[in-house]
């Protein structure tokens, strides 16, 4: 049966129909029958072409959740299951990283919506390892955008060792940043946001953030020099790194998860002074992927959403490029 979607056909192109066969069920491909994707900046930098490494047509979409319609022959899935698909659809299964469990490092990882078609879509045929059992008492639409903007906050917090009385500051409340502050309170730290919309300071709060910075203040940073063990920036743009290095405490890390144009533009003594570092960090693993869906559910951490239909998919990427949403777009179909 064949699947349709939405697809950019070229750079920066409004988002238009596109009808596709998918490729035979494999023993371990699943069909899922999609209910819910969520629209993470990325898929604005892929239609974009920011990075010039997808193929046009380019179906985005990978915070995917809906129900197993078919499963191959040797798929733990079963039929009727829900899932949720992120970023990685596959890796080679035989690397070092596979064999230990961090497929989001392997070099052949496959893409969800780089060389194949995405979640913007009324279905996707992809490995069943690398799709989640949602748990039952998270919402599908609420749940969609934690398949990337969560574990790719959970995971970076959860190596950085973030825990009861740790101090947190998170930059850019959107997509990622709203779950961060709420990961990171969960985890017990004290948690600082930094945002560039000062009307964001009481939903910030409410997701756990102690403290609310309107970056738009040139003074607000200077205030909090050397008082944060964990900087995650979740922002796309260019920032004062400088300025939120010097956050940090000693032995502090900043780590980027956003994906800003420019470099991080860094002076090394303001790293050696404090042996403070800078890292990146890209998803997580699959155990981390279930360990963070469990969190979520034992403690009721969903992202604050905006559900509109498929049809509606270019409205909904304007609202995001905007920095309209509040604070992840849905898709529903
Ligand atoms: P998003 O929902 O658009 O949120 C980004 C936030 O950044 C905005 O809500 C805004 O927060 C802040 N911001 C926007 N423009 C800014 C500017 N000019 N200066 C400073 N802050 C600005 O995006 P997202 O979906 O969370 O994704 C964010 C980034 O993470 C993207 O680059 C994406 O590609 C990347 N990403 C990386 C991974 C990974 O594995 N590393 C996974 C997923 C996404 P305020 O209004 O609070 O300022």
């Amino acid at each position: 049966m064949n699947i349709h979607g939405y697809a950019a056909y070229a750079a920066k192109d409004t988002l238009r129909p596109l009808e596709y066969a998918p490729a035979e069920i494999g023993d371990y491909d699943v069909r899922v029958k999609i209910s819910h994707c969520g629209i993470c900046h990325t898929d604005l930098h892929l239609i974009d072409d920011d990075w010039g490494i997808n193929n046009f047509p380019m179906m985005p979409g990978h915070e995917i959740v809906g129900i197993v319609e078919a499963a191959g022959a040797k798929s733990t899935r079963v039929v009727g299951q829900r899932v949720g698909v992120g970023w990685q659809r596959g890796s080679c299964g035989t690397c070092e990283y596979c064999l230990r469990g961090d497929t989001q490092f392997c070099a052949a990882m496959k893409y969800t919506c780089i060389g194949n078609h995405g979640g913007f879509a009324d279905a996707i045929v992809i490995d069943g390892r690398f799709t989640f059992p949602i748990p039952d008492a998270l919402s599908s639409e609420t749940a969609a955008p934690l398949l990337c903007a969560g574990i790719t906050v959970y995971s970076p917090l959860v190596r950085h060792g973030v825990s009861k009385g740790t101090r947190v500051g998170v930059i850019g409340i959107g997509g990622l940043g709203h779950l961060a502050l709420q990961f990171a309170r969960v985890l017990g730290a004290h948690v600082t946001a930094f945002s560039t919309s000062a009307d964001k300071a009481a939903e910030a709060q409410s997701f756990g953030a102690e403290q609310f910075v309107s970056t738009g203040n040139a003074d607000a940073l200077g205030a909090l020099q050397g008082t944060l063990d964990v900087v995650l920036s979740t922002v796309a743009a260019d920032i004062h790194w400088s300025a939120y290095v010097a956050l940090l405490r000693p032995r502090g890390v900043l780590c980027s998860v956003g994906v800003p144009p420019g470099n991080i533009n860094v002076h090394a003594g303001a790293l050696i002074a404090n042996s403070r570092s800078i890292s990146g960090s890209i998803i997580g693993s699959p155990k981390e992927m279930n360990d963070m869906l469990a969190l979520a559910a034992k403690h009721g951490i969903s992202a604050k959403t905006e559900t509109v239909p498929i049809a509606q998919v270019n409205q909904a990427l304007d609202k995001v490029r905007a920095n309209g949403a509040r604070y992840r777009m849905v898709l529903s179909t």
